[in-house]
């Protein structure tokens, strides 16, 4: 696949980065993951606009414009010769001798752009089982920071139990998904979880929210219990990668009727139109 770091395009594979490098040594960066599809990267804007509000939030001067970022994407997607494919852009305090205290250099700025591989439409067909688990993470959830250790401790454990994606609570509301927001649907009403420094403020939900208001169906920021998404009539994931997914089983019990509802169906109909 191909790559881009600090002003070089490259490939994927290649040894680029000094050992002493922040992001590596210390997480000590942010990133975006962003979807293209038909050569043209979705809600694009919104997605340079939280890359850069995560940079702010850890005082991390990116040293570019929004419009010069969309640049190297453009030109990345147009050398990789591919027309739907995720770039993931990452940037991080860059390149000093190790010391926790923040080095005075440039930002280090790295891209790869693959092909991307939609989630099966058996699993679509079926839709996703997920599993409960403690939300470990801090109290900045919002920024996406390199630092995804719970996240990733949390996935694997749910993978582990035969589950797509870790559902994570915490002071016994659920928050979101390991990688992805969540919703439940009651009484043809959609619930998500508020936009508070708690959850990410995904992409993908703002688009849901959006068509969610298109389409005149309700839709409440408001925080719900395991209790109430085990009594809901649907639920469903949304990330970049997992578009609009319908969730059919929690810890091996059924939602609903145990089949992807119809809200989740119709957003997802309508999600693909705007794709
Ligand atoms: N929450 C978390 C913790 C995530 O990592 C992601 C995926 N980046 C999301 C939600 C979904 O965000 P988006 O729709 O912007 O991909």
């Amino acid at each position: 696949a191909m790559g881009y770091f600090n002003g070089k395009f490259i490939h994927s594979s290649d040894l680029v980065l000094p050992i002493e490098e922040r992001g590596h040594q210390f997480g000590d960066g942010v990133y975006e993951f962003i979807r293209v599809y038909k050569g043209r990267p979705f809600m694009m804007n919104q997605h340079m606009e939280r890359f850069f509000k995560s940079a702010d939030a850890i005082r991390l001067n990116i040293g570019k414009t929004a419009e010069d970022i969309i640049a190297i994407v453009e030109d990345l997607i147009e050398r990789s010769g591919e027309t739907n494919c995720d770039v993931y852009m990452q940037a991080t305090r860059g390149i000093a001798p190790r010391n926790h205290l923040f080095p005075n250099v440039e930002a280090s700025i790295s891209m790869t752009v693959k092909p991307f591989k939609l989630i099966s439409d058996d699993i679509r067909a079926v839709g996703a089982t997920v599993k409960l688990l403690p939300d470990e993470r801090w109290q900045h959830c919002w920024i996406k920071s390199l630092n995804l250790l719970p996240n990733i401790l949390a996935k694997q454990e749910a993978f582990e139990a035969g589950a797509l994606e870790a559902v994570l609570v915490r002071d016994g509301f659920i928050t979101e998904g390991s990688s992805s927001n969540f919703f439940i649907v009651k009484n043809g009403e959609i619930l998500t979880a508020p936009a508070t420094t708690h959850i990410l403020h995904g992409i993908t939900r703002m688009a849901v929210k959006e068509i969610a208001l298109d389409l005149g169906i309700n839709l409440k920021e408001q925080k719900f219990t395991p209790h109430e998404l085990l009594a809901a009539d649907e639920a469903f994931l949304s990330s970049t990668g997992l578009e609009i997914l319908p969730v059919t089983k929690v810890d091996g019990q059924k939602i609903g009727n145990g089949r992807p509802g119809m809200v989740t169906v119709t957003l997802y109909e309508e999600f693909l139109k705007r794709v």
